[in-house]
């Protein structure tokens, strides 16, 4: 990365964005580019091969030799398929070609990317097709051109194409909403998304010496070591130089691939961190945030480190999470979940809110399965996470004027002042940092709802489809209502109360991290799937298998495939972990073990030979030589437990939560408790103190 650029300049320099494209094309394929964007007009061939054109002769002059269509299968990574720009001329020589029908339509081999059953493998053909709202961009000399990737008959097989159909629905809807509320100019809202991005970074060495970090991505064993996360002293603590200069790296890679890097800091763990970007429209943000992640390891391996990503890499100290900052927004510049300051605007946000106050309540299930993973389920509800139970935080003032509402009693704000919706302005909700609640797995902070439920690493997009879908849901139905009312202010004050009334019990202000609130909520009626395998049934009932379907996001063969490939998934995480652990345990701790019984049986046969007091080699060999066997014992039964999973997927992963998670607990056990009866020099890996604190 240049270091002499200035910031501004850096800045999106390896982006094809707006200004390039004004400055690049003529002014009718421009203005064909910007209504395609805006407006969802289709492009003729004649403009695609112009900006095909204009986006090589770009890519070129920046060094770039290939491109590729960038796509988000439903393995939640990016992939890409690198052809060059070369074309044969004739006499040896080559042109660099790039032409409109392959910046628009690309014909990737699909067969090795989960469809869950979507696409024959006979028809391997998968399509890629080109998303012109976000940008292509150069990446490592190849120009990436970010798609939808979907099969031969037309099903999505992306994360992607779901998210551009459930930001269009939440659109359409919202627009119904504001035309009752008189405004004509709206002609799109958005859905914005900041996502917040923790990680963990340890030094090269000590990962590459952990077959399981390297296989799986978190540490397998581990004892806790003398110090943890106690003082905390970590969290927005000063960033070591070594950190420092790999956050400067990231940030100036991030910046010049228009990512909105903005804020960065210690987290609560040791060798915790995280980053966050400015909030941008939702695709964008599923984009960069995919990009993030990938450059974030990329970054990590020039400074000798390593970038994890998974949800629990360490046990006993935090893991890491994402938490997805959500709203609306509209073209015309104002945010749809910000209290009003004018009456009308006041009710306006109110009716917005009790929308999403319903659809949470009603959707809380599927709200749960979107973030239901193997890694994901070491966090939720595990005192450091938001609780597997879904809830809304408001705030003690907002929680005030609903209670208000519901209760249709005064609200009295400090100035004694009584609310009518729709007629009083609502008082200035305060956005105070200081009091908010950070046990919330949904906490409205101000201007938007954070959703803190994600793992650090999924993709954004399942989460955000989600919220998006169910919004369009709950202002089909009041757009629907209000559109036939002959009082609207009347209709509308009783839409809202009902509303507040009849799912109110979603809203909590208290600490989610309370046994007394897993009880209440129980009382509520309110889910609380603890597990993945708890959790992914709810996927595909009926209810919500009905939502996506009615607004168009899935059909009803989709819903089903992606419930087949996260199924699927648990298990196959779950299989690597354990088939890690065994061979952990067989090839690097049974021998390291064993040595280290012997040899302390040999010297205290040395030691009691010259008469000397051998108690302390005698009991620590006796310890150790018993817990081998335990080990062993354990190694056998995770062995055979690995052997009887059951073929059907469903099976297979109830069996793998209630057996395969249990197993590999026992042995963990056993193994860390060998960890600390071992000397350092025969254990055969580097421990929690190694990792954690290194310099
Ligand atoms: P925190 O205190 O949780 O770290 P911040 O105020 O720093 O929160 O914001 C976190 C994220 O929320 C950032 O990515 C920010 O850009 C994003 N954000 C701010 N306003 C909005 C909004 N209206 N819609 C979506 N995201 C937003
Ligand atoms: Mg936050």
């Amino acid at each position: 990365m240049s270091t002499t650029m200035k910031l501004p300049e850096l800045f999106g320099s390896l982006v094809f964005n707006e200004e390039t494209m004004k400055e690049r094309l003529s002014s009718a394929s421009y203005g064909a580019w910007k209504k395609c964007v805006t407006e969802g007009t289709s492009l003729d061939i004649g403009t695609a091969n112009e900006i095909a054109e204009a986006m090589k002769q770009w890519a070129v002059e920046k060094g770039a030799t290939h491109y590729t269509h960038w796509f988000q299968p439903m393995t939640g990574v990016t992939a890409e398929k690198h052809d060059s720009f070369i074309n044969p001329v004739g006499g040896g020589k080559i042109i660099m070609e790039f032409s409109g029908k392959e910046l628009v339509r690309g014909e990737p081999d699909a067969s090795s990317f989960p469809s869950g059953g979507l696409r024959a493998t006979f028809e391997a053909r998968g399509y890629t097709a080109w998303d012109p709202t976000s940008f292509a961009f150069i990446k490592e000399g190849s120009l990436c051109i970010p798609t939808v990737f979907c099969s031969y008959s037309g099903h999505a097989l992306d994360k992607k194409t779901p998210l551009l159909r459930s930001m269009d629905e939440v659109s359409r809807q919202a627009i119904r909403i504001l035309r009752l509320f008189g405004d004509t100019e709206t002609k799109r809202v958005t859905a914005q998304v900041g996502p917040e991005q923790e990680y963990f970074l340890i030094d090269k060495a000590d990962y590459a010496k952990r077959e399981d970090l390297r296989m799986t991505g978190r540490t397998l064993f581990g004892a806790k070591p003398p110090r943890g996360q106690e003082l905390e002293d970590h969290y927005f603590g000063a960033i070591r130089p070594r950190v420092a200069a790999y956050m400067k790296d990231l940030d100036e890679t991030l910046w010049a691939l228009g990512v909105l890097s903005k804020t960065k800091h210690n987290e609560v763990a040791p060798c915790q961190h995280e980053m966050a970007p400015i909030f941008s429209d939702a695709n964008t943000a599923c984009d960069h945030n995919q990009l993030a992640m990938e450059m974030m390891k990329k970054v990590a391996d020039k400074h000798g480190l390593v970038c994890l990503l998974h949800e629990k890499p360490f046990a006993g100290v935090n893991g890491s999470g994402k938490h997805d900052n959500w709203s609306l927004g509209t073209d015309t510049g104002k945010n749809l979940f910000k209290p009003g300051s004018t009456p009308s605007q006041n009710a306006q946000f109110l009716l917005f809110l009790a929308a999403f106050v319903k659809g949470v309540d009603e959707y809380q299930d599927f709200l749960r399965t979107t973030v239901a993973t193997a890694g994901n389920d070491h966090r939720l509800g595990a005192q450091e996470a938001p609780p597997a139970v879904i809830s809304i935080f408001l705030g003690d003032e907002l929680n005030a004027v609903v209670e208000s509402i519901i209760k249709g009693t005064e609200f009295k704000d400090a100035g004694k002042r009584t609310l009518e919706i729709g007629v009083d302005v609502l008082p200035a909700i305060r956005q105070d940092n200081t009091d908010r609640n950070r046990t919330s797995p949904m906490a409205f902070t101000g201007n938007k709802f954070e959703f803190r439920m994600l793992g650090s690493s999924q993709s954004i997009s399942g989460p955000n489809i989600a919220l998006n879908t169910i919004m369009a849901e709950e202002l089909t139905q009041f757009a629907d209502e209000l559109e036939k009312s002959t009082d609207f202010q009347a209709d509308l004050q009783e839409l809202i109360k009902k509303t507040f009334t009849e799912h109110q019990r979603i809203i909590f202000n208290g600490n989610g991290y309370d046994d007394a609130w897993i009880a209440e909520a129980e009382k509520r009626g309110l889910c609380n799937l603890k597990s993945t395998a708890d959790a992914l049934p709810a996927y595909i009932a009926p209810k919500n298998v009905d939502l996506f379907v009615k607004h168009g996001i899935y059909t009803k063969e989709e819903i089903q495939a992606r419930y087949e490939i996260h199924v699927e998934n648990y298990t196959t995480v779950l299989t690597i972990e354990a088939n890690t652990m065994v061979d952990m345990i067989k090839h690097q701790i049974l021998p390291a073990v064993s040595g280290y019984a012997t040899d302390l049986c040999e010297r205290a046969d040395s030691k009691s030979a010259c008469g000397v007091a051998c108690k302390y080699e005698q009991t620590t060999a006796a310890e150790v030589a018993q817990l081998t066997d335990e080990l062993m014992d354990a190694c056998a039964k995770l062995e055979n437990g690995l052997a009887a999973i059951p073929a059907d997927a469903e099976a297979a992963m109830q069996y793998s939560h209630d057996v395969i998670v249990a197993d590999m607990a026992a042995a963990r056990a056993i193994a860390d408790k060998l960890e600390t009866l071992t000397a350092s020099e025969y254990w055969p890996f580097p421990v929690y103190s190694d990792m954690l604190f290194y310099v």
